[in-house]
């Protein structure tokens, strides 16, 4: 302890840089009989100890610079340094069928969780396997369903060999239930594009039911089963 009272820790005081296992192994390998006579030497003192400041990101907790502001752009930067790209996802569509793919899913006919995945998709923000790598620093493996590619939003909703087999399947249905549909490409499937005033009752039925597919594939997921 100085004269301010600080509590000097062996690491502050000799420069000493090691692990909290090793100091605490450092720590009991001083006899108990200089513990003791420490500890009366710091009851029996005139200097009253001060207990060290929590600070974070080398600002004390207590500083008016640590407000919610600092607290949430620190903690972003520090859990999830990597921004998610939100229109990088729609950058091939112009900015009148960015609106509509955003908005005009919200009305369809679908359970709301469906259009929360459907949401999370055109957002960019699905938790994919590669989301949680690039964003959370969480690395747990490869797709749900094929186990060897990487996990990322293409992937999982068309790329996948299985998952692709799955949508083949759902447009043979399609046809064989006599609804005439143009083939599904990756941008049909993720988003879909309600750019028209007034579409037919066959059309906004395929939108729907592609959203319910996507829905599909994350339950299929999620109780980590595969889709066909
Ligand atoms: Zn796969």
């Amino acid at each position: 302890m100085d004269n301010e009272g600080n509590c000097l820790q062996l690491c502050d005081k000799f420069k000493i840089h090691c692990t909290k296992e090793k100091y605490n192994h450092i720590l009991n390998a001083i006899p108990l009989s200089f513990q003791a006579m420490d500890k009366q030497d710091i009851l029996y003192s005139n200097i009253t100890p001060n207990l060290k400041q929590l600070c974070t990101d080398g600002v004390p907790f207590s500083d008016s610079r640590c407000n919610n502001t600092f607290l949430r752009s620190h903690l972003l930067h520090y859990y999830a340094p990597n921004p998610v790209r939100r229109k990088y996802i729609l950058k091939d569509f112009k900015e009148e069928d960015i609106k509509k793919i955003r908005i005009k899913f919200m009305s369809s006919p679908v359970p709301p969780k469906a259009k929360e995945i459907l949401f999370k998709i055109i957002n960019n923000i699905y938790p994919s396997k590669e989301f949680l790598r690039t964003k959370f620093k969480i690395n747990i493996g490869n797709c749900s369903f094929c186990e060897t590619d990487n996990e990322n939003l293409n992937h999982l909703f068309f790329d996948c060999m299985i998952v692709w087999r799955f949508w083949f399947e759902f447009q043979s249905w399609i046809h064989f239930k006599g609804i005439q549909s143009p083939a599904f490409i990756l941008k049909e499937i993720q988003f879909r594009i309600f750019n028209k005033i007034k579409i037919s009752s066959s059309e906004c039925c395929i939108n729907n039911l592609i959203i319910l597919g996507k829905y599909y594939l994350h339950k299929c997921r999620f109780f980590r089963c595969r889709p066909i």
